[in-house]
């Protein structure tokens, strides 16, 4: 890369954290994506001259809204609600709802500027957006709940629509939060508009699959890594961080193709389970009853649970952060690579930090960025989008094999792009410049937008 092009793309950056100030994670997966664009721009210098990196790194609009609600003694409480409609070159904005304490805007435009190329990876058409509220859903009942998620529809559908803005699930908002928030919508509008939604349940327009779109893609695409080294998932010890949505998908997806799960976690602890993680128990405790982790241990006493521990220190061949971003740091990625971890899959958003993926490329392990290997949840929202426009709903076996078949395809292309670029088996430069090259060449002849 010229040097007058590398200054070029810093000057941008610099200008990215002048505008916004104080906003660390957006800063770092903007600097993710800027770092591997120089051969891009001397392969399609017009992209330099539309200033579309410029234009990508501002979102098209974002909403900051006040949510009152109140809980169940009747005391009044205000969060903020976000949603931050990234661009819309190739679809609608698409992109989930975080319900954590950690959100503000920094924490959403990072996660709506991933989403932008993660959903362009895809291959359908979704643009990118991403939302949520610092309201804190652990041990609310759910009334408190379902009063919350009224009260944000009540802002936030005048922004949406199967056309303009599609919203789903994320960190705390699941099958529950998503009910409530499309009852509400469908009472405001008076209309049942299936679309404006995804990750609906079943009996309302829901699609097969979608609850385990994310983990499952995950690991299709870790199979797909380890077969082009001639490997394969089957017998390998497995950690995964999280226990939710993801974290227990990704691991019913692990076992199915024969592979070992030893350990999981939560904020408070972790479980460490040489004989194997008995996934129905996780599934009771955290889809049905609620509960932390270290419940787990009280059912099986040969199970270790340790409050605060560090999951990367259990040695592991394959590792799966599924919980939330810079989860691994460079020290926990040089532990994992020393123990003998030859494939990472993340099915979280950017749950390395830049110092551990350095340590895992550097390393040339099999490495999946989120980006790519986490794509399967969206591009699963975008199969129920299609079931919702054709008012039809298929197979659990159909919708999985068409997973599955996006997974490879985005295993394939980012290889290959990485491979044309000389970067051979450099999924993070693959996947940011085949992401990129897709968003910037819809952009470039819908004119100066
Ligand atoms: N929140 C998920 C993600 O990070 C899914 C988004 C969606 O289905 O729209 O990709």
């Amino acid at each position: 890369m010229t040097v007058v092009l590398e200054e070029k793309i810093e000057a941008i950056f610099r200008q990215v954290i002048a505008r916004n100030p104080g906003e660390e994670e957006f800063h770092q997966a903007v600097k993710e994506v800027l770092e591997t664009l120089g051969p891009v721009l001397v392969k399609y210098p017009e992209f330099a001259h539309q200033k579309i990196i410029e234009r990508v790194c501002e979102p098209e609009r974002q909403i900051i809204f006040r949510v009152p609600w109140q809980d169940d003694k009747g005391e009044v409480h205000i969060n903020r609600g976000f949603r931050v409609e990234f661009n819309s070159a190739i679809g609608p904005y698409k992109g989930g709802l975080r319900f954590h304490p950690s959100v503000y805007l920094g924490i959403i435009k990072f996660l709506g500027f991933e989403q932008l190329f993660k959903n362009a990876l895809t291959g359908m058409p979704i643009g990118g957006g991403k939302g949520g509220s610092d309201f804190d859903p652990k041990g609310k009942s759910d009334n408190e709940i379902m009063r919350f998620c009224q009260s944000f529809m009540t802002e936030l559908y005048r922004h949406l629509g199967e056309h303009t803005d599609v919203p789903a699930g994320d960190v705390g908002v699941g099958g529950r939060e998503l009910g409530f928030l499309f009852g509400q919508y469908k009472r405001i509008t008076n209309r049942y508009e299936s679309g404006v939604l995804t990750g609906k349940g079943i009996g309302w327009g829901g699609s097969l699959v979608r609850k385990e779109a994310t983990g499952y893609g995950a690991v299709y695409f870790v199979r797909e890594m380890l077969k082009v080294r001639k490997n394969s998932v089957e017998g390998k010890t497995c950690v995964v961080s999280g226990s939710g949505n993801v974290a227990i998908y990704t691991m019913e997806k692990l076992q199915q193709l024969g592979a070992k799960v030893v350990a999981c976690s939560d904020s408070n602890g972790i479980i460490v389970h040489e004989k194997g993680i008995d996934l129905d128990l996780i599934k009771r405790l955290k889809e049905v009853e609620r509960r932390r982790i270290s419940d787990y241990a009280t059912h099986h006493k040969d199970a270790k649970y340790i409050a605060g521990g560090n999951i990367w220190e259990v040695p592991c061949q394959i590792a799966m952060p599924s919980a939330t971003q810079n989860e691994i740091n460079g020290k926990d990625a040089m532990t994992l690579v020393k123990n003998g971890c030859i494939a990472v899959g993340e099915g979280a958003n950017m749950p390395t930090t830049p110092e551990g993926v350095k340590v895992f490329l550097d390393a040339k392990i099999a490495y999946g960025p989120g980006k790519a290997a986490n794509a399967g949840g969206v591009a699963t929202s975008a199969l129920e989008m299609q079931q919702n426009a054709s008012r039809d709903s298929w197979t659990f076996e159909y919708t999985d094999k068409k997973l599955d078949d996006i997974m490879t395809r985005i295993h394939s292309t980012t290889y290959e792009t990485a491979e044309a670029f000389g970067l051979e088996g450099n999924y993070v430069a693959g996947a940011n410049m085949l992401s990129f090259i897709k968003v910037a060449q819809a952009m470039v002849p819908l004119g100066l937008i």
